[in-house]
C-alpha cells in the first residue's frame, strides 16, 4: 500500500551524520562501525531504496537548525544567521538528490496529483520519491520577510517551536508562550498559506497558537500523551481541538514517545514491548476521540536523531512499515480506513490546501 510519511530528517542525516542516503542501509551501517559520536551510529533505518521498497512515495523532508542562546544546555548553533545557512545547506542536498533523480520536489496540487499518477503507474525500478519541504523549529528564520524566501523555494509546512524556548513560540520542555514574534509569524504563515506544524509546542504556546491562527495546521509527527505522559505529546483535549480544526496527526516512531518509562540509553524496544502493534494503539486513540479514521496518519520520524536502538523491534528498515496494514486489519480496521491513514488523508489536506 502507498504510505506518505508526514515527517523525515532526510537532510540532516546526509547533513550532519555525513549519510548518503543514496546507499543502501547496510551499506551506511557498515560504514559507521566503531563510530562513537552518535548513539545512533551503525543503526539507521532510512534509506531511498527502502523507502521505495516500503512503497513509501512521499514524504514531508525536513530543513532544521535551532539556534540556542549563550545561556542555554541545548545543543544548537549560537546565531540564527548560522541556522539559516544550515537549513540552506540542507536544501542544496536536496537539490542534489533531485539533480540525481533521487527525489522529486512538490510544491502545488498538480505536481502533487502529477507524481501520485507517476508513482502507481510507473514500473521503473528507481523512482523519485516525492517530498514536500518542511521546516522543524522557525529559529533559522532570522526577520519575517525570509519566511517569504522560504516559500519560494517551496516551503509548505512549518513548526514554530522544536525543543526548548525559540524565537517565536515555547517548544518541548519549555513553558511559555508564542509572544509578538509569535503572532507576527503566524500572520505571515497564514498570508503564504504555508501549513501550520503544530508539533513540539508547548501547551501554553499551543493554546495560544490556536487563537492567534486560523489557516491551514496539522500535527506531522506528535503522539498521545493519555499513553505517555509527557509534554512533547497532545492531551485528549489538544486532540480534540485538532479535530475540530480539521487537522491529521501523524503517529510517529520514536520508542521514548510510544510506550511510557522509556530510558533513553538504557531501555531496549524488546525489552520494553515496543512495536508497530503500540503505534496502532496510538493510532486507535486518535480515531476514538474522532469517531472516525480520517484525523490520524503516519509521521515516522525515523532516524530523527535515533536509529533501530529506539524504534519499534519489527522495524529493520523504514520499509517494514508495510507491516501496518495487516495489523490495522487485524485491530478491525476496514480498507478504506487503512487507506485514510497510510496516505489517504494527508494527501486529502494537502489538495485541500492547495486547492
Ligand atoms: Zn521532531
Amino acid at each position: 500500500m502507498f504510505i506518505f510519511d508526514a515527517h523525515l530528517d532526510l537532510a540532516m542525516n546526509a547533513m550532519e551524520w555525513n549519510r548518503d542516503l543514496s546507499w543502501a542501509v547496510k551499506d551506511i551501517r557498515a560504514k559507521e562501525e566503531g563510530m562513537t559520536d552518535k548513539p545512533d551510529r551503525g543503526k539507521n533505518t532510512v534509506s531511498f531504496d527502502e523507502m521505495r521498497k516500503g512503497n513509501i512515495g512521499i514524504c514531508m523532508a525536513t530543513q532544521i537548525a535551532r539556534f540556542v542562546k549563550r545561556d542555554s544546555q541545548l545543543p544548537g548553533w549560537n546565531s540564527p544567521h548560522q541556522a539559516w545557512a544550515q537549513t540552506q545547506g540542507q536544501l542544496a542536498w536536496y537539490r542534489a538528490m533531485e539533480a540525481i533523480g533521487e527525489m522529486t520536489q512538490i510544491t502545488n496540487k498538480e505536481e502533487l496529483n502529477r507524481h501520485l499518477d507517476f508513482w502507481n503507474s510507473s514500473t521503473k525500478n528507481k523512482k523519485p520519491i516525492g517530498y514536500i519541504l518542511s521546516l522543524e523549529g522557525a529559529d533559522s528564520i532570522v526577520t519575517i520577510d525570509q519566511l517569504e524566501k522560504s516559500h519560494d523555494q517551496g516551503l509548505r509546512a512549518i513548526g514554530p517551536a522544536h525543543y526548548g524556548p525559540g524565537t517565536y513560540a515555547h517548544g518541548t520542555n519549555s513553558i511559555g508562550g508564542i509572544g509578538y514574534k509569535g503572532k507576527e509569524l503566524l500572520k505571515e504563515i497564514a498570508r503564504l498559506n504555508i501549513i501550520l506544524d503544530t508539533t513540539h509546542l508547548c501547551d501554553e504556546s499551543f493554546w495560544e497558537t490556536m487563537k492567534a491562527y486560523q489557516g491551514p495546521l496539522w500535527a506531522s509527527h506528535n503522539n498521545c500523551r493519555a499513553l505517555v505522559n509527557h509534554n512533547r505529546q497532545f492531551s485528549d483535549e489538544q486532540i480534540i481541538e485538532l479535530i475540530k480544526r480539521d487537522a491529521v496527526i501523524g503517529i510517529a516512531l520514536d520508542a521514548w514517545m510510544m510506550v511510557p518509562n522509556w530510558v533513553r540509553g538504557k531501555s531496549t524496544p524488546e525489552a520494553m514491548g515496543v512495536t508497530l502493534e503500540i503505534m496502532v494503539d496510538h493510532i486507535d486513540h486518535i480515531c476514538q476521540l474522532a469517531g472516525n479514521t480520517l484525523h490520524v496518519g503516519i509521521g515516522t520520524d525515523l532516524d530523527g536523531g535515533f536509529g533501530k536502538e529506539q524504534s519499534p523491534a519489527d522495524i529493520d528498515t523504514i520499509a517494514d512499515l508495510q507491516k501496518l496494514p495487516d495489523l490495522l486489519h487485524k485491530r478491525g480496521y476496514n480498507n478504506e480506513d487503512i487507506e485514510n491513514i497510510m496516505h489517504a488523508n494527508f494527501i486529502r489536506f494537502l489538495r485541500n490546501t492547495w486547492s
